[in-house]
Order: structure tokens, then C-alpha cells, then sequence
């Protein structure tokens, strides 16, 4: 690897590995700067009392509200991101969702080009991450020019039993697109994979999904535990220098083009801790947008009881139904998503009921379905991410709240309705990042975005940011595929164009 990479790459995420991994056959040679390191295989990853009651895996990190409050955020900083402990549920974006929507509080805008630009490349992420699903179950399901290659993961007794109760009802489950390979992931443990970190037991992750692909290239390199901390320009507004700390040492590199995949939330902070006396506001961030327009679903745990219903599956999360995605089902408003959760144990939902016994709460999940509703966050300029030197502050404002709560209540009407007398919900808050997005979108117009289509920087020619900070609209299904799937696109936008114009400059 030269000392002067073509490519530095920030972060090895899901927007990080993939357009790496889109990258690699191009020869260029590409530095991937990762903040964390890999997750060992250790057994630790499957003790749920570890995991859930203890934070075994949550980073000691602390961020902070606009008042000052601190609080310790689920984001993950390991070789692969969030994604080694996502639930690895890989849909779509809805065509609808490129659209204007109209939600309860507000619009979820347009993107600035619509679902038919981008379904190639759907396609191809979803053969990258070995995605499992059927086709045709969802009244929603955007068109796709290839059908899945794998079948999906099939439904435990019990979890059948609930999608028949629910198909009775005139609802429309269907198969979760989901990148992972059960056998293998069962033959380690018999735990649920959501929120279980992976260390290659079969979860398509960014790491063993697209960074295992990039990593055969000779022209590709990984550091670990080398955390960006400032980026420099030089003439022209280029982006000269990547400043990062490793091991206590503060290191630089200098190359042709910079690709920040550091998270919707850590990309921002760090285009704006890189403010300089030309660039006020920070980086890339003329439009006055970095770090504004924060989303994260609204999201909630529902979780339906019955005396009568024995629940012995192990890992429970197979499907989804999206009957209220685009209307509430009366004519009225879009609410949402609804998809099983990795099963609830006893221990781990003694992480959210610390004072329960466990011998009564695992009375309570041996005859419970638990589900996740999610709901789309409209972007909003006053909901951000802001810097105080090394300090984030993560002021999100959450739009949409009724919309959710009127999913929450149709949804524990359904499950009383097929014999669950009792439903239990908790929602998720700002300590459960997980599907951070937006803070530095695309857009046609630069002054309303920080980004063009293929995520490059209006401001800095040589600077591109793919991770989920790009996403105009957070929709409501889970962001991962349509990451990578834009990863792919830009990567072979990057190949066919301003490679080249970076190897010419090389010669
Ligand atoms: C528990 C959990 C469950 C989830 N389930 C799902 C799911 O089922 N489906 C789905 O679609 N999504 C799911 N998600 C969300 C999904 O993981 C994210 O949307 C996705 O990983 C975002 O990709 P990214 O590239 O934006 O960021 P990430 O994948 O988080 O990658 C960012 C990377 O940058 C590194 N980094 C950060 N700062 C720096 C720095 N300064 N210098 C160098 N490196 C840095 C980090 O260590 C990390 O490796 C889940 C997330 C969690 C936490």
C-alpha cells in the first residue's frame, strides 16, 4: 500500500465496506481507516445477561443533549459498524418512499431521483449480502428486476401459528428479507441474531457480507483503531489531509479522494469539528445542512401476552406486515412498519426491568410475540447533531410522534383481536441510535443540500460521504440495504469517472 492512497476510506460500516467493496476491482489503491477493532469470537457474544444487563458491548461513550444532560448511546465502533449487531433485516425503500408522502405532521420530501434509478443496484446489493426472501406477499413491495436468490428463513412453529392468526385477520405478512444464514448461525448458539454481535456465524454483515470482498484485492488495506479526527483542505477546497490518532498518535494521510463513512452521526461531527478559519460552519456544509435534518425511527416494542400461547421459538424474526405503510388502513394517514423482534428472553428483557425476577419474566416470554413498530421521522433543520470540541450533542427532535402512537394502538388492537389479552410497549429513545440518518443529505440544490445524487461533496470535489448521513428521508423500513445499494452506485460512479481523473493528476 502506498503512503499516499488514492482512496482513504473513514469507517468500515455498512456506506464504508460496501463502497469499498464496489471499489476494489478498480485497482485503485484504497486505505480503509477504521475507528475500532474486530469483534473477537468469543462466547461472550452469546450471553444475553452480558450483552443486555451488562453493556458488555456498549461503547464507553457518552453524548449530550442541547441542555447539557449526558447520556450513553448504542453505537457501535468495530471493524463492520452498527451492522455486526444489526438484526440484518434487508428491505427496500418503498417506491412511494422517493416520493412526496404525506405524513400526519408534515411531508417527507422527495428524493432527488426516484426508486426506478436506484433498483439496479437494489439488486445487487441484495446478491452482495446474501439476502433471503419470497417475492409477492407485500401489496407495498416495490418492483424487482431480479428476484431473491435464497429462500427465506422459515417460520418456528409458534411464530407460523401468529402469521396464520394474522392472514385470518385480512393482513398481509410476508417474509422478512433477511441476510443471514440460520444453520450456521444456530450451530454456535441457540440465540436470535438481533442486537448478538457477529464474528462470522452466518450474519451478512459489512464486514463478512462486503469488506471480506474488497479485502481479497491486494490494492485494498484495513487499519483498525486509526479514528479520523479532522479533515484539512488545501487549494481549490480539496480535501488535503485525513488527521487520525492511533495508538495515542496523531497520523495523517493525504489522498486523492476521501470517502467519510463514519456514521450518520460521527460524519457530521466531524465535517463540523473541521472548521477552519475559510470553512466557519465546517465542512461541506455551504448549505448550512451538516448535521441538521437528524432522523431515527420512531420505534416501539410490542409485546403481546397470552395465557394460552407457548412461544418455544429461538429466533422468531421472520416476518413483517406493511397493511398501515402507506394509509392507516381507514383512507388516512401513512403510520408504519410492523416486523417481529429478535425474540425477547427473560434475560434480556431484565436489561429493560432490572428490578423483575428472571423466573417471572421468563413466565411472561415463554407465552409472548413480540413485535417493532417503526415509523417514519420527517426531516426538520432543528433536529441535530452540534460539536463542543470532542463533545457530540444530538438534539433530536422527533417528528411524527401521533403516527406512531396511532400504529402502537392499531397494533395492540390486532394482537388482542387473535388472542393476546395483554400487550405491553415500550418506545425506544435517543439512547438507541440505531437508525440514525440524514444529517448530511443529497439534493439537487446546493443550497439545500450538502451532497449531489452521487454523494459527493458540493463544496470539496474530492470528498464523498456514504453512510446513512445521506438519506433525505428516513421512510419506515430499515436503512442498511439502501446504504450499500447507493454505495454500490456511487462506487461505480467514482470508477468510472473520477478515478481516472485521479490518475491522471497521479501521472
Ligand atoms: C442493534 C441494531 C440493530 C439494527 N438492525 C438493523 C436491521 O435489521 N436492518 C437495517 O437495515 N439496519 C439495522 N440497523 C442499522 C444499521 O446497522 C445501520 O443503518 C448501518 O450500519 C449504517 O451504516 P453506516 O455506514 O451509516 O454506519 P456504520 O455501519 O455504523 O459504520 C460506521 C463506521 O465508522 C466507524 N467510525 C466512526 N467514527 C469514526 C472515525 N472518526 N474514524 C474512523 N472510523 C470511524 C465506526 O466504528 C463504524 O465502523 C441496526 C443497528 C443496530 C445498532
Amino acid at each position: 500500500m502506498n503512503v499516499t492512497p488514492d482512496i482513504v476510506i473513514i469507517g468500515s460500516g455498512v456506506g464504508g465496506s460496501t463502497v469499498a467493496a464496489g471499489l476494489a476491482a478498480s485497482g485503485a489503491q484504497i486505505l480503509i481507516l477504521e475507528a475500532g477493532d474486530h469483534i473477537a469470537d468469543l462466547p461472550v457474544n452469546r450471553d444475553q445477561r452480558a450483552i443486555f444487563q451488562r453493556g458488555h458491548f456498549r461503547p464507553k461513550e457518552t453524548w449530550y443533549e442541547a441542555d447539557g444532560k449526558g447520556f450513553n448511546p448504542g453505537n457501535y465502533y468495530n471493524v463492520g459498524g452498527n451492522s455486526k449487531f444489526y438484526g440484518a433485516v434487508l428491505s427496500r425503500y418503498r417506491k412511494e418512499d422517493f416520493g412526496i408522502l404525506k405524513h400526519r405532521e408534515g411531508v417527507s420530501p422527495a428524493w432527488p431521483f426516484p426508486y426506478e434509478v436506484l433498483e439496479p443496484w437494489y439488486s445487487r446489493a441484495e446478491r452482495m449480502y446474501k439476502v433471503r426472501g419470497t417475492l409477492g406477499e407485500d401489496p407495498t413491495e416495490p418492483h424487482h428486476s431480479l428476484g431473491y436468490e435464497y429462500p427465506p428463513v422459515p417460520d418456528e412453529a409458534p411464530i407460523a401459528d401468529v402469521r396464520a392468526r394474522l392472514k385470518r385477520k385480512g393482513l398481509h405478512p410476508s417474509s422478512l428479507p433477511l441476510g443471514i444464514d440460520i444453520d450456521t448461525w444456530l450451530a454456535k448458539a441457540k440465540t436470535p441474531w438481533d442486537a448478538h454481535p457477529n464474528s462470522k456465524d452466518g450474519k451478512m454483515d459489512a464486514e463478512t457480507a462486503a469488506l471480506s470482498i474488497a479485502m481479497r484485492h491486494p490494492n485494498v488495506a484495513l487499519q483498525t483503531n486509526s479514528r479520523a479526527v479532522r479533515l484539512e483542505t488545501g487549494q481549490g477546497g480539496k480535501i488535503e489531509k485525513v488527521v487520525y490518532v492511533r495508538d495515542g498518535q496523531t497520523l495523517s494521510v493525504a489522498p486523492k479522494i476521501v470517502i467519510l463513512s463514519a456514521g450518520a452521526v460521527q460524519s457530521s461531527a466531524l465535517l463540523l469539528r473541521s472548521a477552519s478559519d475559510r470553512y466557519r460552519n465546517g465542512l461541506a456544509n455551504s448549505s448550512d445542512q451538516v448535521g441538521r435534518n437528524f432522523m431515527n425511527h420512531n420505534a416501539s416494542a410490542v409485546i403481546g401476552v397470552s395465557p394460552t400461547f407457548r412461544n418455544t421459538s429461538i429466533y422468531q424474526k421472520t416476518f413483517a406486515f406493511n397493511d398501515f405503510y402507506l394509509s392507516d388502513g381507514d383512507g388516512g394517514f401513512p403510520l408504519g412498519n410492523v416486523q417481529l423482534l429478535g425474540r425477547v428472553s427473560a434475560e434480556i428483557l431484565k436489561g429493560s426491568l432490572p428490578s423483575a425476577p428472571e423466573w417471572l419474566l421468563n413466565l411472561v416470554t415463554g407465552h409472548a410475540i413480540d413485535f417493532y413498530a417503526m415509523s417514519e421521522d420527517i426531516p426538520n433543520p432543528e433536529s441535530r447533531v452540534m460539536v463542543d470540541g470532542d463533545r457530540v450533542i444530538l438534539q433530536w427532535q422527533r417528528t411524527n410522534w401521533t403516527a406512531h402512537l396511532a400504529l402502537v394502538a392499531k397494533l395492540k388492537q390486532i394482537l388482542k383481536s387473535i388472542g393476546f389479552p395483554i400487550v405491553l410497549a415500550r418506545a425506544f429513545d435517543k439512547r438507541t441510535p440505531s437508525h440514525q440518518c440524514g444529517t448530511i443529505r443529497i439534493g439537487n440544490d446546493p443550497a439545500s443540500a450538502p451532497l449531489d445524487v452521487y454523494c459527493r461533496s458540493y463544496d470539496h470535489s474530492n470528498l464523498f460521504v456514504v453512510d446513512a448521513s445521506f438519506l433525505p428521508t428516513s421512510a419506515a423500513v430499515n436503512p442498511a440495504l439502501t446504504v450499500a445499494s447507493q454505495a454500490l452506485r456511487v462506487a461505480d460512479h467514482i470508477a468510472s469517472q473520477d478515478l481516472s481523473f485521479s490518475r491522471i493528476q497521479q501521472d
